[in-house]
């Protein structure tokens, strides 16, 4: 839940993220959590009105109809943004401690990635991550950076299946530590594309010949110097939007 839009955008200020479908006239139930964030945080009334997306049907305005404590209505009240998919770039990134892994998360959904994948390396720090959570922070960044997508974020799964399973017309970006300081930046290929990230302990010998003899596989160099792999997954998504994605 958000606040983050300039105040002269004639779209509502405060945005929430709901399932239902949203269309004129559309009664859309408010979550408890929710009704205390518009009462209680943002000290809104029934009659006013929030930005509602869902992922599928753009934005609408919605005029609060109800607020109680177990839960509140809006309906809508006309289309403020149409539905804005980012290209078709999926983020693989191997989870690293929890307030880096939610910063990953929270960048990949404000610079446009379609979907997000934790995948399990040799070298993973964490075995587990809770993909709720994870998934709940996409839709809080989608809040607040004014999209209307919430990329889906995958449950954690070793980077071998992953791979084994690969659509083989999505090229794979693999960010390579090993090139830091020689190859220039390659130019990443347009999409359906990903980009893979490594853990702070970098790739294993073996993951590294394994994505070296992979024919939909492409190395990545971020540069002469060794980032840490939250810095390294905006580096690569940058480098992908500012080719080939929606920036403009
Ligand atoms: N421990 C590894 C080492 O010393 O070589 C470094 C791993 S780095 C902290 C985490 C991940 O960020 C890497 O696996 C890679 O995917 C990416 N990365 C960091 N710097 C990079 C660079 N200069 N070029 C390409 N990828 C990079």
């Amino acid at each position: 839940m958000s606040q983050n839009l300039p105040r002269t955008d004639p779209r509502p200020k405060v945005r929430l993220y709901v399932e239902q479908p949203l269309g004129q006239g559309q009664h859309i139930a408010v979550s408890q959590e929710q009704v205390h964030y518009l009462g209680n945080v943002m000290r809104m009334k029934p009659g006013e009105a929030v930005a509602l997306f869902n992922g599928r049907d753009g934005e609408w305005r919605g005029v609060l109809t109800a607020l109680a404590k177990r839960g509140g209505e809006a309906e809508c009240d006309g289309q403020t943004a149409p539905q804005l998919n980012p290209p078709d770039l999926w983020l693989l990134f191997a989870p690293i401690k929890k307030a880096r892994t939610d910063f990953i998360v929270e960048k990949a959904v404000e610079m446009g990635a379609a979907r997000i994948l934790p995948v399990q390396t040799e070298f993973t720090n964490s075995e587990r991550i809770r993909r709720d959570r994870l998934q709940a922070h996409a839709v809080e960044a989608a809040e607040q950076s004014g999209g209307t997508h919430v990329p889906g974020v995958a449950d954690l799964a070793p980077l071998a299946r992953v791979l084994a399973d690969w659509p083989e017309d999505r090229v794979l970006w693999w960010a390579d530590e090993g090139l830091a300081g020689s190859d220039p930046i390659a130019d990443p290929a347009p999409a359906p594309a990903a980009i893979l990230i490594g853990p702070e302990g970098g790739f294993s010998p073996t993951e590294r010949a394994r994505l070296a003899a992979l024919p939909f596989v492409r190395r990545l160099s971020l540069g002469p110097r060794i980032l840490r792999a939250d810095t390294a997954a905006v580096a690569a998504l940058t480098l992908w939007q500012a080719r080939h994605g929606d920036w403009g």
